[in-house]
Formats: structure tokens, sequence, C-alpha cells
């Protein structure tokens, strides 16, 4: 197995199945963007054959820490080198830096366990063309994309004529029921307290504004073929319903359990196989509420940005994903307040000329512009 990304949120839960399944999975390969002593400590712990970094610098650094035998590999070329390297790749990566991850790992024919949702976004028609590659396929970490995935066993795989709707569950984030103008006043604080789940700080906030869902129903369509019209975002406190598929008969069926990424990450890496190890049980003998309402698409207007980037297709999620990545790096720096993380996108959506998306580099030029067009945004 390879885990790329292995210092963060998904990545330390990662290495937790790892070490429950110690006689299952040999880890051969890690990767990182910062924390290199943690790095090494995995290696140690692992007995890791090679390791990723983002610079040279970092590898200099990371040598003096590693022996010799263990393999240092930099950037987004060592991320691709190590991804074709291992049967199972976890993509844990942050942000569209996983790109390189995602592709190789389905160009080289590998089970892909994907946590990093901006890079099967930004490049769709990319990886369709990849994906059909023998022996690849996807395995969705993502909570909620793991539950239609198992909801959606033996229903028709080309196109799902037999699904209704794919109901997709959110938190609603910390900010639920706020109106616009209370949350003019939120703060960095308040937008990185997450109800129920506890996880880096770009997905932390993208929960917040509610465009982690908006980006997770363009994530469902890509990963299912199911067009976004098809994707219903229901809000579900409790994060106890994962998502819930709804058949053209009418029967609903549902995934439930604790929220804890681990029973994903466990179903991503043993799938067809589950692992006698529940990483907690839910109690029907206490009272289990479970409430659901419809989100408040006004207040939390990144989930219509998201919808209108489904339906305008080609490189249109790959620019809400990279003017989303500015912003909320920014609003991150005390750049850009809460309240203007979703306009700086949409102000970005606004210039989006379209284009199919033919070409790796037509993507890079894609990402590229949209990042300058936010960046240009922030305030100085
Ligand atoms: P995080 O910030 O905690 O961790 C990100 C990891 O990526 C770290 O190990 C970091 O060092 C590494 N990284 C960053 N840039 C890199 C680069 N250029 N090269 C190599 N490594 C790099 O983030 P996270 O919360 O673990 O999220 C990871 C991905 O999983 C995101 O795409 C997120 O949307 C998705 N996801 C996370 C959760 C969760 O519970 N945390 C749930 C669902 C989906
Ligand atoms: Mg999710």
């Amino acid at each position: 197995m390879a885990l790329l990304g292995a210092t963060g949120s998904i990545g330390t839960q990662t290495l937790d199945v790892l070490r429950a399944e110690s006689e299952r999975f040999e880890l051969v390969a890690i990767a990182g963007g910062q924390r290199l002593a943690e790095l090494c400590a995995i290696s140690k712990e692992f007995n890791v054959r090679a390791i990723g970094v983002v610079s040279e610098r970092d590898r200099d650094e990371l040598r003096s820490l590693v022996g010799p035998e263990t393999e240092i590999v930099i950037g987004g070329e060592g991320l691709a080198q190590l991804a074709a390297s291992a049967d199972i790749v976890v993509n844990a990566v942050v942000g569209f830096a996983g790109l390189p991850v995602t592709l190789s790992a389905l160009g080289a024919g590998k089970r892909l366990a994907l946590a990093n949702k901006e890079s099967l976004i930004a490049a769709a028609p990319l990886v369709a063309k990849v994906r059909d590659t023998p022996g690849a396929e996807i395995l969705p970490i993502d909570s909620e994309h793991c539950a239609i995935h198992q909801c959606l066993a033996g229903s028709n795989e080309t196109g799902h004529p037999d699904v209704a709707l794919i109901h997709l569950t959110a938190s609603g984030g910390p900010f639920r029921g706020m109106t616009s103008q209370q949350l003019s006043g939120v703060t960095k604080n308040d937008a990185l307290k997450h109800p129920t789940w506890i996880m880096g700080p770009k997905i932390t906030v993208d929960s917040s504004t509610l465009m982690n869902k908006g980006l997770e129903v363009l994530e469902a369509s890509a990963l299912f073929g199911i067009e976004a019209e098809r994707v219903n975002v229901v809000v579900h406190p409790q994060s106890i319903v994962h998502s819930m598929v709804e058949y053209v008969d009418g029967a609903v069926l549902a995934q439930l359990s604790l929220p804890d990424m681990r029973l994903p990450i466990s179903y991503c890496l043993g799938s067809p196989v589950r692992f006698d190890h529940a990483w907690g049980r839910l109690d029907f003998s206490k009272n289990l509420l479970l409430e659901f309402e419809a989100p408040d698409r006004e207040a939390f207007g990144a989930l219509d940005l998201a919808y209108a980037a489904a339906r305008a297709g080609g490189a249109a999620p790959a620019w809400l994903s990279a003017a989303n990545e500015i912003a909320v790096e920014a609003f991150l720096n005390d750049q850009l307040r809460w309240a203007d993380i979703v306009p700086l996108v949409a102000a970005v959506m606004n210039q989006y000329v379209t284009d199919p998306l033919s070409s790796l580099e037509d993507l890079f030029e894609n990402d590229a512009t949209a990042r300058r067009l936010a960046h240009g945004m922030v305030p100085r």
C-alpha cells in the first residue's frame, strides 16, 4: 500500500487502520507536504521503502533523518511514481496537489482509495479516461460517497437508470440555522469548530461554507456517472446517516454508523471483504434521534455555485475548486472574511469561459487562470 498525505487527518486515521490490520497490508510508500519528523517516524514504524516530499530542501533535511536505504522522491512527479508503485493507493493529499496521485494510480491499473476529492472534481473528464485502465478502480473514502457506493450495490452501473435520487447528507456545519446577517460577523475560530468531525483545516472551512457539500455533489456525479440534478443535498445534523440512495420504486437505502472516518477507510482497503473490527457501534437502545432538513441555499450560496459548475461541465468544476482553494487559504491567513469566501469564488466563476477540458495541459492552464483571478480579488 502507498499512503500519500500520510501526516494529515485522513493519513493518520489510515495508519490506525493499518495498525489494526497489520497482517493484511504492507506500507511501502508515504508522502507529506511538511512535518518531516513525523514522516520519518512513520517510515521507521512501518519500515517503508520510499518517501515523497515537496522540495529539494525537504529531501536534504529528511535525508539526515532516515537511513540511506530509504528512497526519497520529490514533488508531483515523485507522488506519481509512488502512486504507481503499490497495489492500493490512498490519496489523502489535500487540494489540487493530489492530482498526480489520482491520475498515476488509475493509469497504472491500481485500486485508488480516494479521499482527495479536489483532483477528481477538477479533472473529471481526464479521470474518466484513465479509469478504464484494466485493474483500475476508485473506492471513495469520503464518507458520503462511501455510503452511496454501498447503497448502489446491485444497481445497473451504466448511468444507474434505476436510481431516482442520491440524497447526500450534510451536517450543516457550525453555522447551520444562521441567517445571512448573522453569518456576516462569524470568525475563523467559529468556522474551525466543526460539530461532528475533526478534520484538516481546508475541509473544515469548506464544511462551514457548505462548499464541501457543493464539491461533493460534483464528486458524486463524477464517481457514479449520475447527473448533478439527481444528487440532492439534505442536512442531517447528527452525521449518523452518511447518505442515501432513493430508487425509482421509492425504496430508500441508507448507510448508518458513528461518524468515524476509519470505517470508510477500512471499507476502501478491504472491499469486498469487511474487516472484523468496528470503530464504534450504534446503540439503538439509546434514544437515537435522526433529523433531516433542506439546506438554506440563500444563506449558503456555495451549493448553487456547484450545481451551476456541474451544468457548465468541462473546466468549470476545476475553476470552482481552484478559486475556492485560494479563497480558503486567504481566509486561513486572515486576509479574507468568512462572508467573502463564497462571493469571491462566485466572482471568479462569472469570468469562466467555456472549455471542454481535453488535455492535462488544458487543465493546468485553467487551474492557473482561476487561481490568478482569485488571487487578484484577495484584499491586500
Ligand atoms: P490535512 O490537511 O489534515 O492533510 C493533508 C495531507 O496532505 C498532509 O499529510 C499534508 O502534508 C499533505 N500534503 C499537502 N500538500 C502536499 C503536497 N504538495 N505533496 C504531498 N503531500 C501534501 O487534510 P485532510 O483533512 O486529511 O484531507 C485530505 C483530503 O481528504 C482532502 O481532499 C479532504 O477533502 C478529504 N477528506 C477529508 C476528510 C477528513 O475527515 N479529514 C473527510 C473526507 C474527505
Ligand atoms: Mg464528506
